[in-house]
């Protein structure tokens, strides 16, 4: 196992739609990815890491998320490969954060309620509906996968002060 270099915020990969997994060419070496996608997640408290945060153009991101509010609440592990989000309900705004731009926190709106379409590390297709955090993190991840970043979704009216911070925090990050 490894824990891998998370890309950060300015890395051209970060931008790119990513390319649909073919699951059966990726399955050989999807057990050690995901061990791998894990540790890193672990390693740097993350909630979701996407492909491309780790260097890989493949539409597929992995999610670590409590499965209740409870501290030490044990973490439920969700692959999501080729994700499409199939509807959404609800609108709030709320803080986000990112490992691709560590230290920078902002308010966004997001769905409350989304159902997701995606294949699992087994090859099996999946539709999950989902609330709260764990429907933000599916937007999050389905976003790095098309080459959008939570900063785009900030208000307009607060963009300057995301970029005076991310010029502050950029010559701390590897
Ligand atoms: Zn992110």
């Amino acid at each position: 196992m490894a824990v891998l270099h998370v890309t950060k915020y300015g890395d051209p990969i970060l931008r790119q739609k990513l390319k649909p997994v073919n699951y059966s060419e990726l399955a050989p070496r999807l057990p050690q990815l995901l061990k791998d996608m894990e540790e890193t997640c672990l390693a740097v408290h993350g909630v979701g890491l996407a492909a491309n945060q780790i260097g890989l153009d493949l539409r597929m991101a992995l999610i670590l998320i409590p499965v209740s509010d409870e501290e030490n609440a044990p973490l439920k592990r969700y692959v999501i490969i080729n994700p499409e989000i199939i509807a959404k309900q609800g609108e709030k705004l709320e803080e986000e954060g990112c490992l691709s731009l560590p230290g920078l926190w902002a308010e966004v709106k997001r769905a409350t309620d989304v159902t997701l379409k995606y294949v699992d590390e087994h090859g099996k297709e999946q539709v999950k509906r989902a609330r709260g955090l764990l429907a933000k993190a599916f937007q999050h991840e389905v976003d790095h996968l098309d080459g959008k970043l939570f900063i785009d979704l900030v208000n307009p009216t607060l963009k300057p002060e995301v970029k005076k911070v991310i010029k502050k925090l950029r010559p701390k990050w590897d």
